[in-house]
């Protein structure tokens, strides 16, 4: 590892204690705002991009200027855009559990939520899709049964599934979160659109 110059310091220490964004570096480095720096082998990763080194002193001269830079790229700003679309529409199917007397919002990874997002169903029906599948794994014991269950035969987990689901609508029911005619036949309508999306057979 390189030690550098006591003047130079890495742009992430730059970003963190003078309040800046990676971007505004670059764009300060590229417009000749900053003239004294190099590069160096990234001290964390030999084999990652090399680390940019700055002159402390000639950043604190003009460090009015790079504040005023632009924050972000067009792409870092996609970027942004595009995951507080995709939260926001996430939230939506989101919904307070008595029970946990919390939010519960769509695991991140789960199917419903990428169905959500692509606009297979409705937020309504991926909100349906998360109180189920959260009473189910929370509130009955789906899970330790299916564990067992799978030591010896998976054949048996639809079965076990199914019942569970009914359970986990009856208590989402009581907790006023399912309206009281609800039926595991209408779960199961949004349940086949998620299946047949990603051809889960
Ligand atoms: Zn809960």
């Amino acid at each position: 590892m390189a030690e550098p110059d006591r003047k130079f310091i890495y742009k992430t220490t730059a970003v963190k204690r003078y309040g800046l964004t990676p971007h505004q570096i670059d764009q300060a480095v590229e417009a000749g705002l900053l003239k004294n720096f190099k590069y160096v082998k990234n001290p964390h990763y030999g084999s990652g991009p090399r680390s940019l080194l700055l002159d402390e002193a000639e950043l604190q001269g003009v460090l009015d200027k790079v504040r005023a830079l632009p924050k972000y790229s067009e792409e870092e700003l996609r970027r942004k855009r595009a995951y507080s679309e995709r939260s926001r529409k996430a939230g939506r199917a989101s919904f307070y559990c008595p029970l946990c007397q919390r939010k519960v919002r769509p695991l991140r990874t789960s199917y419903a939520r990428d169905a959500l997002l692509y606009g297979m169903i409705s937020p309504e029906e991926a909100k349906i899709v998360a109180i189920v599948t959260h009473f189910r794994h929370v509130h009955t014991d789906y899970d330790e049964q299916r564990r067992q269950l799978l030591h010896v035969n998976s054949q048996s987990i639809e079965p076990l599934k199914d019942g569970k689901t009914i359970e986990a609508i009856e208590l989402a029911k009581k907790c006023g979160l399912l309206p009281a005619d609800f039926t595991k036949e209408e779960y199961d309508k949004i349940a086949l659109k998620i299946k047949e999306m990603y051809d889960l057979y």
